[in-house]
């Protein structure tokens, strides 16, 4: 699954700049131009990783960093903070400012670019990974085959993506919206019923050989992995 960036800098033309780097990279790039967007973006986006500019207009990047640490959603979320040269660097580095890595001003998209490779493989290691495994259900992302004890599993391509998703995130409840977002895609119009439809056909594939169901539906909020059913 490609990792999903926000960048949140009010610069539009470093911005595109920016998108058009990870977009290369390989990364799904959503934007957002102030502290107030960016705040929205990672609850309703939710990215794998923020880029965030220090300065800001209206509410600073160190009061976003501070917000999205606060709250339960995006307590874990990494942050590449970025900031001009010049005392707000010693801050950075000096305060606890909440960020996970830091770039100066100004800066290569590379040299950004290499940073949040690190930082996301650090934070979501299967991001880089061949494999993906929870209980006796083991996926080769290279091949896209998936073994349950052993034995193929045969799913379609978006059940596929929904079951890397989850095991990309095994601790994770999903919500329609978000399994929309982040599987179809946000252009797409697909109805939320056809989660359940796809989510039903991943169930059924996934007991092909027997064992038990390891999605959980969560009343009201989503689906998940079972841990318990393993
Ligand atoms: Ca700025």
């Amino acid at each position: 699954m490609k990792p999903k960036i926000l960048i949140v800098e009010d610069e539009e033309a470093q911005a595109e700049v920016l998108r058009y780097n990870f977009e290369q990279e390989g990364c799904d790039v959503a934007l957002a131009y102030d502290g107030e967007e960016a705040l929205m973006a990672a609850e309703e986006q939710q990215p794998d990783l923020v880029v965030l500019d220090w300065m800001l207009p209206g509410i600073s990047g160190l009061r976003v960093c501070q917000a999205l640490r606060g709250r339960q959603e995006t307590k874990d979320l990494p942050i590449v903070m970025v900031t001009a040269r010049g005392e707000e660097t010693d801050r950075v580095r000096g305060l606890d400012s909440g960020a996970d890595d830091y770039v100066v001003k100004p800066f290569s998209p590379s040299e950004l670019v290499a940073r949040v490779r690190a930082v996301l493989r650090r934070s979501r290691p299967s991001l880089g990974q061949e494999h993906l495994s929870f209980g006796d259900i083991v996926m080769d992302l290279g091949t896209h085959r998936v073994l349950r004890e052993e034995k193929p599993i045969h799913l379609g391509p978006t059940e596929f993506r929904l079951l890397q998703l989850f095991m990309e995130r095994p601790d994770r409840v999903f919500s329609r919206e978000q399994l929309l977002d982040r599987v179809w895609g946000r252009d797409i119009h697909v109805e939320s019923r056809t989660v359940d439809v796809h989510i039903r056909r991943l169930r059924k594939a996934l007991g092909e050989h027997g064992g038990d169901d390891v999605i959980r539906t969560v009343r009201g909020a989503g689906y998940a992995l079972d841990a318990q059913a393993m």
